[in-house]
């Protein structure tokens, strides 16, 4: 093992585990009781500790306010049939949060910093991942500017929190989709590759629209032309197209790099399933909608892992997707990626930790 980061922990007087009701959690709602702060002055990390949930206290004048310089991650915590808590690819959300942090000019954070509050929060807070099918912890690290300053530049100050919430099985019912060719979530030398607050900010007034049409999310097209299949709101996207299974690069710099995406490629890849990263374009999308070509249409992302697509709005017209069979790739892909989780099946590419 490697030396342990002295943590202090401050544990809190009533825990709220024996009010929680597991059976009816809805996503992000619960908090448990701990969180792991770390705060960013002076050009370095200090003050790493573990304390109650708590509100924290907050100046008008704060940064993040008024100027938006917050990044976060996601990902999950299960739990094995031995009581043993399982995470999927902590080390890449890391990876992932330091990419965003240089785009948005925030500081690095240290991998043992990360690793060692990630895990020793997870140990303080086992009884908080629940035991039923299907559900985790959702962890959620996070890091915002703490200057009060109302001047626009980066902050010289950060605070880095990480959250942890029970969540339930998110299978989620297949979801219908618009192809937005209006507004636009990224553009080529934006922000759309950081996981950052002002991203999601800017997405709700599309999405909403498309809610009130009657569809669950969008499938967001390139900003330049709309012409091209991009991502979702919070999932990357994959089609299966005769047999081939297509999903856009992510080298533009307009797409969110899923670990979700990641991993389903490396198991098509072990699987000798046919895949390829390119643009797919609206129009190649709808000619497969209509000639029945297009046989899968999945989001992959940490919440639902895999969420099938059933309907896809194309220039205002709605196309159903086939039913899918049980050997379908995107439910193969489903089971091997929860069974990996869960710890049910061999972890051949050593995607998780065991704590
Ligand atoms: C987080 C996110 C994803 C999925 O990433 P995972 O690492 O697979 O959870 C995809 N797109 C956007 C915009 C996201 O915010």
């Amino acid at each position: 093992m490697k030396t342990q980061l002295a943590l202090p922990i401050t544990k809190v007087q009533n825990s709220r585990l024996a009010e929680t009701d597991f059976s009816n959690l809805v996503f992000g709602r619960t908090i448990s009781d701990h969180m792991f702060v770390a705060d960013y002055k002076d050009g370095a990390w200090s003050d790493m500790r573990i304390e109650p949930y708590a509100p924290l206290s907050l100046n008008p004048a704060n940064a993040t306010l008024h100027y938006g310089q917050s990044i976060f991650e996601g990902m999950k915590a299960y739990r094995n049939e031995d009581g043993k808590i399982l995470v999927f690819r902590p080390d890449a959300n890391w990876k992932r949060l330091n990419e965003s942090a240089d785009r948005m000019c925030m500081p690095e954070i240290p991998e043992e910093i990360f690793m060692e509050g990630l895990t020793q929060l997870i140990d303080l807070e086992r009884a908080w991942v629940p035991t039923a099918k299907g559900a985790s912890l959702y962890l959620r690290p996070f890091m915002f500017a703490t200057d009060d300053y109302i001047g626009v530049k980066p902050s010289d100050t950060y605070k880095f929190i990480i959250l942890t919430c029970p969540v339930g099985n998110y299978y989620s019912k297949p979801v219908s989709v618009k192809v937005e060719t209006t507004f636009t979530r990224a553009t080529e030398g934006g922000v759309g590759a950081a996981k950052t607050a002002g991203n999601y900010a800017a997405s709700l007034y599309p999405a909403r629209q498309a809610q009130k049409a009657g569809y669950d999310q969008l499938l967001w097209t390139d900003g330049k032309s709309h012409s091209k299949i991009e991502e979702s709101g919070t999932m990357n996207v994959m089609f299966k197209i005769s047999d081939k299974l297509i999903t856009a690069p992510v080298n533009t710099g307009t797409i969110l790099k899923g670990i979700t995406r990641a991993s389903v490629i490396q198991l098509a890849k072990d699987w000798n399933e046919p895949l390829e990263e390119k643009f797919l374009t609206v129009a190649e999308l709808e000619a497969a909608l209509i000639d029945g070509t297009l046989e899968e249409a999945f989001g992959t992302g940490t919440a639902a892992t895999i969420a099938h697509i059933e309907r896809i709005n194309v220039n205002g017209k709605d196309y159903i997707l086939p039913k899918k069979s049980e050997d379908a790739f995107s439910n193969r892909v489903l089971a091997e990626l929860d069974g990996i989780k869960y710890g049910q099946l061999v972890d051949e590419h050593n995607w998780i930790i065991t704590i």
